[in-house]
């Protein structure tokens, strides 16, 4: 995992809530041992984790999707990890007479992403190879458009630059090595504890759970069907019966993103002592 940066802060707190959490917890350690797991976590630099996983140094890696098509590592993306999400996009000075990608043939373009620029852009350009502060290219007159990560906008709109369009679509990615993944006796030791079967599993159960709730209320039994209506989803709620007679407790499991549109419909189809709380981990 990333040893610094935009990822490590959340991929330490994942693998924690994964119960992946170092043994002996020290700020600056590379390396440690999982408390709970028969896992070594190795910290390196999130740029460097496609060729570890590529070349078998470790089984598997969690760094950005970006640096992953980058360097064009031949891994296999295991899940998806629902933070670090940013877009590489194309940006020019606000005052700038171009609008559309097309229009950047031939112009110079600065950024730390060349074959993703190359791979993407429409037309060909000249590219300026730069590791940092790629924004300022423009204004040090090293460049006449960028290729950059944003996540909010701010730094382009800080620096007088304006997105004439996304190429990628990021966030923080499990990958494995390519091939064999799950098959008995694979070299990945897919099956036994703390395979990378596993990892992707005991991870999938966080990530999942962060984006769900699971919903409790109340309501009179004859509005079940209205209420199941409003909840929707694959899964069938549960229903109880409660000690008084006519009601129920409906259960069920809803997207994080749903709730506040769920409730004043919930309410409004008989819900009362309506509940909404955090769930751990979720396996299918
Ligand atoms: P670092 O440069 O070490 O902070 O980490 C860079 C990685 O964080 C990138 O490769 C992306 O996968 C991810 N990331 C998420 N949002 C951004 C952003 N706005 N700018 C740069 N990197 C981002």
């Amino acid at each position: 995992m990333p040893v610094k940066g935009r990822l490590r802060e959340p991929s330490v707190s994942l693998l924690e809530d994964a119960g992946l959490g170092p043994e002996a917890p020290g700020e600056r350690a590379l390396a440690f041992a999982c408390r709970d797991a028969p896992v070594d976590v190795l910290l390196v630099r999130a740029a460097d984790i496609p060729e570890y996983v590529q070349d078998r140094v470790v089984d598997c890696g969690i760094t950005g999707i970006d640096l992953v098509r980058e360097r064009g590592a031949r891994v296999r993306e295991l899940l998806r990890l629902g933070y670090g999400s940013c877009q590489l996009e194309v940006a020019v000075p606000r005052e700038a007479s171009v609008d559309r990608l097309e229009d950047l043939a031939g112009v110079r373009v600065a950024t730390a992403y060349p074959q993703l620029t190359r791979q993407f852009l429409p037309v060909a350009v000249e590219l300026v190879d730069v590791t940092g502060s790629v924004e300022l290219a423009p204004r040090l007159g090293l460049a006449d458009a960028i290729v950059d990560l944003v996540s909010s906008g701010n730094t382009l709109r800080t620096n007088g630059l304006r997105s004439l369009g996304s190429l990628l679509a990021s966030e923080a990615v499990l990958i494995g090595r390519d091939g064999r993944i799950g098959s008995a006796g694979s070299a990945d030791g897919a099956d036994g504890v703390g395979s990378v079967g596993d990892i992707t599993s005991m991870l999938r159960a966080v990530v999942e759970a962060r984006s769900s709730r699971y919903l409790m209320l109340n309501a009179p039994e004859r509005r079940i069907g209205e209420l199941c209506a409003i909840l929707g989803g694959a899964r069938a709620p549960s229903v109880l019966p409660l000690a008084e007679t006519g009601m129920v407790a409906v259960h069920a499991l809803v997207a994080a993103g749903d709730v506040w549109r769920l409730l004043p419909r919930l309410e409004r189809a008989g819900g009362s002592s309506i509940l909404v709380v955090p769930v751990e981990r979720m396996v299918a």
